[in-house]
């Protein structure tokens, strides 16, 4: 499949398409390089799009995405998180096939390339303080001033680079820096540190290494060692470029790889850096990285969003130069708009309110058809048991309806979904007014079929048969956050939590075959929403629904 049959097109699939008519690369191939220390998010499913989509398209020309761990800090490897992200790719779709790396794995290599830089002159070893350093980078109207180390001969850096090496200084005591331009109008180009020294364990190396190498002298050289093609990150990279590129141009590599920028993707609504939602999980402000409010992967997963949802999304909002806010609304839409496609429709209820069918016998038993679309079955046209007591909705009840209200009240006449029209011929309620049980008449022959001249039927509302019905817990997401901007509220991300961004319905009642549905089951509770089957709690002794999405925008609507 090439871009042009997929019709995607941007700036990133032009430049690639461009890059192999002229040959800079025969072989299109990217990565995605992840750090370990988070779950990935909606965010990051916006790069995997992008770098695993590019390498789908060229597949017939043998194109290819790495999946790589960036894991050139020392810390404890996660395997939690090292799972997961490898999960969740999947997940959406993707596959590295054999192309798994981990950048730690080239310690050695970084290392030649650093001593490679001392022996052309090209980097030095500072002994200054932190400050100091900072002190003399300058700003951007100022010029830096030149390190009274920066002159050292390559004899003694060479040296001192060892000592580093051997564990001779303190953390802190002595940084490699690349020797650039301390006058260059460009901050990145000012000497900037390329190795520091850590004493910290690391989960791949333990304690061979105590000097590691910095971000933007490590990130290019993975990207040489693995012949990647096209380096694709987000735009705050941009003013790294040019330390990429002198990088690769100084540094004994084994291939030329470019790097390019897009940008991040933000949604309203959310938080979407990895530190502040380690936060959310660390205080328990939600109930783990999959809780299904998160803007995680695992977490939309959880939540009942499709794959296929996200992955249009993503490839909806685009490959941009330009950082904007994309309303969360346009993935909830991208959501509805696959279950409404695709879900199996269902019937449960959510409040339920026994309705009793008076003119039936007490062992009244009918087998009845849910059409849902004649010519698609596959959404759910199925048999269900009609008894004498069905659940309703209590909101498909009111004593004192509104005009123009379309359900049940004293004398009105209503569909019961897939079954009989039915006249409600009074109800029964408590002390307090409220009402605890509903009753009708159902008319014969008017399943498939208007009831008799004279009689309006106002239109057809769910239920399920009180007998062969099964309680289930429902558990309703609504948005984590109430502020459009939560990393803008100036009392703290936190501050903008949505305190009723969980409602937990411990006694609704679902269609019975709902309890053996399997664990991420999704379908359409018909009239309610989208709902799945928890991957994790629901069982046929304990069926647990989450809601994906509501039927409509109801944020828009209240908005409005
Ligand atoms: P965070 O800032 O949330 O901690 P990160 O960028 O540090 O995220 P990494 O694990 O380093 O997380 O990210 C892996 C890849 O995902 C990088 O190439 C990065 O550019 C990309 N990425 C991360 N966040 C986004 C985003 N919001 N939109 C698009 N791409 C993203
Ligand atoms: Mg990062």
């Amino acid at each position: 499949m090439t871009n042009e049959e997929t019709n995607k097109k941007d700036f990133i699939r032009e430049m690639v398409a461009k890059d192999l008519s002229e040959g800079y690369c025969t072989v299109p191939i990217t990565r995605f390089p992840p750090e370990p220390n988070g779950y990935l998010h909606i965010g990051h499913a916006k790069a995997i799009c992008l770098d695993f989509g590019l390498a789908q398209e060229y597949a017939h020309l043998g194109a290819v995405c790495h999946l790589r761990f960036d894991d050139t800090n020392p810390c404890k490897e996660d395997i939690e998180f090292v799972n997961s992200i490898q999960e969740d790719i999947r997940w959406l779709g993707f596959d590295w096939g054999e192309h798994l790396y981990w950048a730690s794995n080239i310690f050695d290599f970084y290392y030649d390339c650093a001593v490679h830089l001392i022996k052309n002159g090209l980097a030095y070893v500072d002994e200054q303080d932190r400050e100091t350093m900072r002190q003399q980078r300058g700003d951007l109207r100022t010029p830096g001033t030149h390190s009274p180390y920066r002159d050292r001969s390559v004899e003694e850096n060479l040296a001192q680079f060892e000592a580093m090496k051997e564990g001779k200084f303190a953390e802190g005591a002595a940084v490699l820096r690349a020797k650039i331009d301390m006058a260059s109008s460009n901050m990145n180009m000012r000497d900037p540190v390329i190795y520091r020294i850590s004493y910290d364990h690391h989960h791949n190396t333990g304690n061979k290494w105590c000097i590691y190498p910095m971000y933007d002298f490590a990130h290019p050289l993975e990207d040489a060692w693995e012949h990647i093609t096209h380096s694709l990150c987000t735009l705050e990279f941009e003013n790294h470029r040019p330390l990429y590129e002198w990088v690769i141009d100084n540094c004994p590599v084994p291939a030329k790889p470019k790097q390019r920028e897009f940008s991040r993707l933000n949604i309203t609504y959310t938080v979407m850096s990895k530190r502040k939602l380690r936060q959310m999980v660390e205080e328990g402000y939600v109930a783990g990285w999959d809780d299904p409010r998160m803007p995680t992967i695992c977490g939309m997963r959880r939540r009942g969003y499709p794959a296929r949802a996200i992955v249009d999304f993503c490839e909806g909002v685009g490959i941009t130069k330009f950082n904007g806010n994309t309303d969360v609304a346009r993935l909830e839409n991208a959501v509805r708009g696959e279950l409404n496609a695709n879900a199996e429709r269902r019937m449960a209820v959510l409040k339920p309110l026994k309705l009793v069918l008076t003119n039936v016998p007490a062992d009244f038993e009918e087998e009845v058809e849910v059409i849902i679309n004649p010519e698609k079955p596959e959404l759910g046209n199925r048999k269900v048991t009609l008894t004498r007591e069905v659940w309703i909705d209590r909101d498909d009840f009111m004593v004192e309806p509104p005009k123009k209200y379309k359900r049940l009240s004293p004398g009105a006449c209503v569909r019961l979904r897939g079954g009989y029209c039915m006249i409600c011929t009074g109800y029964e309620a408590d002390a307090e007014g409220n009402v605890t049980e509903v009753r009708a008449e159902i008319i014969p022959g008017t399943i498939g079929a208007n009831p008799p001249e004279g009689i309006k039927c106002k239109g057809a509302i769910h239920w399920v048969s009180a007998k062969y019905g099964v309680k289930a817990e429902v558990r309703l997401y609504d948005r984590l956050f109430k502020d459009e901007a939560p990393d803008a509220n100036p009392e703290g991300f936190l501050a903008s939590l949505n305190q009723d961004s969980l409602t937990v319905i411990s006694d609704a009642v679902v269609e019975p075959a709902l309890a053996a549905a399997p664990n991420e089951f999704l379908c359409q509770f018909e009239r309610t929403g989208y709902f799945v089957a928890d991957r994790y709690d629901h069982s046929a002794e304990h069926p647990v629904f989450n809601r994906a999405v509501g039927l409509r925008d109801s944020w828009a609507k209240m908005n409005k």
